[in-house]
């Protein structure tokens, strides 16, 4: 008998989610390169602001979020009310599908694209559309062909996972400007406090009405275990996103480590200055032994290789020295290993371990 229990229309086509691995068997030495997680661990003011919320968790949590956002709104000199808190930026993209895509709409994203964007466009009922990038880079025209009236939402990481490429801010305003009004450009900034002088493009969401900013905890405040991250946009559209928000997703310990965090001024420009540095000598590193990587913004680098069989025994070499690293052929990168930046320790393990695979070839 088939069943006639069925899911709704693209849940059934979203590939499972697999996450980068975080141990090996029978190794304590294991070094997790493959989430790009914070290497200095967790800001001591936010675990200090988790173990009180401890005492409160009787309470259910504010449903405004409005410490969080109003702490956001001051470090980031945007506006509160037009801030909204999920749990880790996922949800918002999640937010953003269910309140503006669905059954007979299109949401685009491109080539070498975060997975979240294909994942809650299917779980929307809306098609994803992937529309081609130029070397490894977004490219604003190709994005611009692949939009038609049924386009709802356009996904950009800016800088990118797992390319760790960048548009100019300029290109992300033209791509606003162009962009039909029915349709919502959103800009990823889950990368964005690693470069100098940008602004994940806050400037662009002011600017306009059809632009949606998402940011996180997860990456340069080293709380992706904790959940916590916000969106920036339009009022009339962060209601909406409000109206499909569950009125108590974010718990006491969320919020108030976010408050924390964000407020340490400290954790992030160090945080930022040791990923520039760290980050170059990976990615010289690698080059001086024959693995080029593009000029990244982010916390990790894209080292590519002679193909995917090179990769795969590169990968592996790794491992045996129990580095793990991420593999990308989902992301149509089967030739190259996402890796992020470590601690300057970290990085040269990486190198040395990169230098014996090498060895091990000649
Ligand atoms: C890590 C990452 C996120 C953030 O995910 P959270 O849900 O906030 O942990 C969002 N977008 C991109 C491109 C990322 O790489």
């Amino acid at each position: 008998m088939t069943s006639q229990i069925t899911p709704k229309p693209g849940v059934d086509r979203i590939a499972l989610y697999q996450g980068g691995a975080s141990s090996l068997p029978g190794r304590i030495d294991v070094l997790k390169l493959s989430s790009n997680e914070n290497p200095f661990g967790v800001p001591e003011a936010a675990q200090k602001a988790v173990a009180a919320s401890a005492a409160h968790l009787h309470r259910y949590p504010s449903t405004d979020h409005g410490d969080l956002r109003a702490a956001i709104a001051e470090v980031h000199e945007l506006d509160a009310d037009r801030i909204i808190c999920g749990a880790g930026s996922d949800e918002v993209i999640e937010f953003l599908c269910q309140a503006y895509a669905g059954e007979g709409t299109e949401v685009i994203y491109t080539e070498h694209g975060f997975s979240m964007y294909k994942i809650s466009a299917f779980a929307s009922g809306a098609a994803p559309v992937e529309v081609p990038e130029r070397d490894r880079q977004v490219d604003v025209d190709a994005v611009l062909a692949g939009v038609t009236d049924k386009t709802r939402l356009v996904f950009i990481a800016n800088p990118a996972n797992p390319t760790g490429t960048m548009i100019p801010a300029g290109e992300a305003a033209r791509l606003a400007e162009a962009l039909p009004p029915h349709v919502i450009l959103v800009l990823d900034g889950a990368y964005a406090e690693y470069v100098d002088g940008y602004d994940g493009g806050a400037a662009l969401v002011e600017a306009r009405d059809n632009v949606v900013m998402t940011r996180t905890f997860s990456k340069l405040y080293g709380l992706g275990g904790l959940r916590i991250g916000w969106g920036y946009g339009p009022k009339a559209i962060i209601d909406n996103l409000n109206r499909v928000r569950g009125p108590f997703n974010l718990s006491n310990a969320q919020l108030a480590a976010g408050v924390a965090a964000v407020r340490d001024r400290d954790w992030a420009e160090t945080a930022k200055v040791e990923n520039a540095k760290n980050r170059a000598v990976l990615a010289r590193g690698l080059a001086d032994l024959g693995v080029p990587s593009d000029p990244s913004e982010a916390n990790f680098i894209l080292a590519r290789f002679a193909d995917e069989a090179e990769a795969n025994d590169c990968e592996a070499a790794l491992r045996e020295d129990g580095i793990l690293v991420r593999k990308v052929p989902g992301y149509g990168l089967p030739q190259c290993l996402r890796i992020t930046a470590g601690s300057a320790t970290d990085c040269a393990r990486v190198i040395a371990s990169v230098a014996r695979f090498r060895e091990s070839q000649a």
